[in-house]
């Protein structure tokens, strides 16, 4: 059996403030960073806008929201307006074909 050191526990408080990302990548021009994210906790607002294709989304926010979810709740919109759009497709093709 060996030796048990008692104090083998790393120090795992090191908090460091990492200044949170607001840039991401944009679902329509696909460029690195171009979508930033500004919150206003004043207004109760987040404007999402990409500075390349300039795409733009707003949502409400509350004191917990982060940069990260507006990108992701505008994500999951366009995933949803993707998906509308194909049934759509599929829609009119069908109606095109009879
Ligand atoms: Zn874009």
């Amino acid at each position: 059996m060996g030796k048990r050191k008692k104090s083998s526990r790393k120090p795992t408080q090191t908090r460091v403030r990492v200044p949170l990302d607001t840039a991401f990548t944009c679902l329509f021009c696909h460029h690195d960073k171009s979508v930033t994210v500004r919150i206003d906790r004043k207004e109760g607002v987040a404007q999402l806008v990409c500075r390349v294709c300039d795409q733009r989304y707003q949502s409400k926010v509350n004191h917990l929201t982060e940069p990260v979810d507006v990108y992701s709740e505008w994500k999951e919109m366009c995933d949803m307006l993707e998906e509308q759009r194909k049934a759509k497709e599929v829609g009119e093709a069908s109606v095109r074909r009879s």
